[in-house]
């Protein structure tokens, strides 16, 4: 998805916050794993271009599949939505989690697999790795909505995968489904050297652009609903996350169909916008992939939120030894000639690199670091110890 830009945004205002923060969300939230979405974001990428309906399209689609089963899915939760685009055949992956309390009541959480000219890491592999870690980490987590799991192929050539979900399977069930809320994930990958801390949170609404007149046919009977439920989504960024909200509209991603159908939707965009998507540099080194993994704490307790998920706080051996990333700090931040690695312990390995991925220093049990060589910038410093891995960025500012 590109998005023009809004003339103005509008800060979102602390007043009347009334949503207040839930411990086991919030404990959920931080088992999101800086490693894990690098690993997600380089597998994505190393499958290519993924041009609807291509051999690499395919190839991604088995990828996504097997990280689902891997994370305790079983095939009674897995489905697929087949469909033919440019006479090539590509698929939807649909995961399914059952509600206790409402199981025919639905929030989808959703974003596009496939890609166009280049590998998509920020469109949308930022979105589709943020699905997979909330679906690692919610796997085991009752809630009282159900909750789909949806990663669309199509998007790029115009909304085909999740039209054709809507089509033939939303409207194919007499009554239609019932969808509380779509949240679809596009393009959350920021820009490489940039400070990024701010997400457009998308609500539906009648945009002063484009003047193509395209939002002319849509229904307006569901935007209030989608105003509160953009509400929840930014207090969930606030409580879950240390990404700050800023307005903004729907716009050209799957969340279309569903609008177009009275669904109520929302969803999630970079602020820093990229120019990088549909082209062959839309890689790893050019987004930053320290923002998709903040982004996606906090859709892990905004998808708590929507779907109602247990609130019990269970004492669990990753919850009570704490992890390594959360044992880390580093001080200060941005630095300037020293950096000061907090972390009790022997045994570790630090390694910085730079955004290109260069590493640029390397050392052993070493706390204090002599960062006078470093020129200012946005560097990722890894910590390695034992089994355990854990990236921070650093920014030197001198
Ligand atoms: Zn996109």
């Amino acid at each position: 998805m590109k998005k023009i830009l809004l003339p103005s945004f509008l800060l979102l205002s602390a007043m009347g916050f009334s949503q207040s923060l839930v411990q086991a969300y919030k404990n959920r939230a931080t088992q999101v794993t800086q490693t894990n979405i690098n690993t997600l974001l380089t597998d994505f990428t190393s499958y290519g271009v993924k041009t609807t309906g291509s051999t690499a399209n395919n190839n991604a689609f088995a990828w996504l599949k097997s990280k689902y089963v891997a994370f305790g899915y079983d095939a009674a939760q897995i489905t697929e939505n087949a469909f033919t685009y440019n006479s090539k055949q590509t698929k939807n992956l649909i995961v399914t989690k059952t509600g206790t309390v409402y199981p025919n009541k639905y929030l989808i959480v959703c974003g596009h697999y496939d890609t166009i000219t280049g590998p998509g890491t920020n469109d949308n592999g930022s979105g589709i790795s943020i699905i997979l870690e909330a679906a690692r980490i919610l796997q085991n987590v009752s809630s009282e909505y159900s909750i789909k799991f949806i990663n669309f192929s199509g998007e790029e050539q115009g909304l085909y995968g999740s039209q054709a979900y809507v089509t033939n399977v939303v409207k194919a069930t007499n009554p239609k489904m019932d969808i509380i809320l779509v949240l679809n994930l596009d393009e959350v990958g920021g820009v490489a050297g940039m400070t990024n801390n701010k997400v457009i949170a998308e609500k539906d609404g009648t945009p002063t652009y484009p003047t193509n007149g395209t939002y002319s046919t849509y229904p307006s009977s569901n935007n209030a609903a989608s105003t509160i439920k953009t509400t929840e989504l930014k207090n969930s960024m606030l409580n879950y996350s240390n990404i700050t909200p800023v307005d903004g509209y729907i716009e050209r991603s799957d969340y279309m169909p569903f609008e177009k159908e009275g669904y109520v939707v929302t969803g999630l965009y970079e602020f820093n916008e990229s120019n990088k998507p549909h082209t062959a540099n839309d890689t790893y080194v050019n987004m930053d992939p320290v923002y998709v993994y903040n982004i996606a704490q906090g859709i892990v307790g905004a998808i708590q939120h929507f779907s109602t998920a247990d609130t019990s706080i269970t004492l669990s051996a990753n919850a009570v030894s704490k992890n390594l990333s959360d044992r880390v700090s580093l001080f200060p931040n941005p630095a300037n000639n020293f950096l000061n690695i907090g972390l009790d312990g022997k045994g570790f390995t630090t390694t910085i690199v730079d955004m290109s991925g260069k590493t640029i220093m390397q050392s052993k049990d070493q706390q204090d670091l002599d960062t006078s060589k470093l020129i200012n910038g946005i560097y990722l410093v890894k910590i390695t110890m034992g089994n355990e891995t854990t990236t921070k960025k650093l920014i030197i500012k001198k």
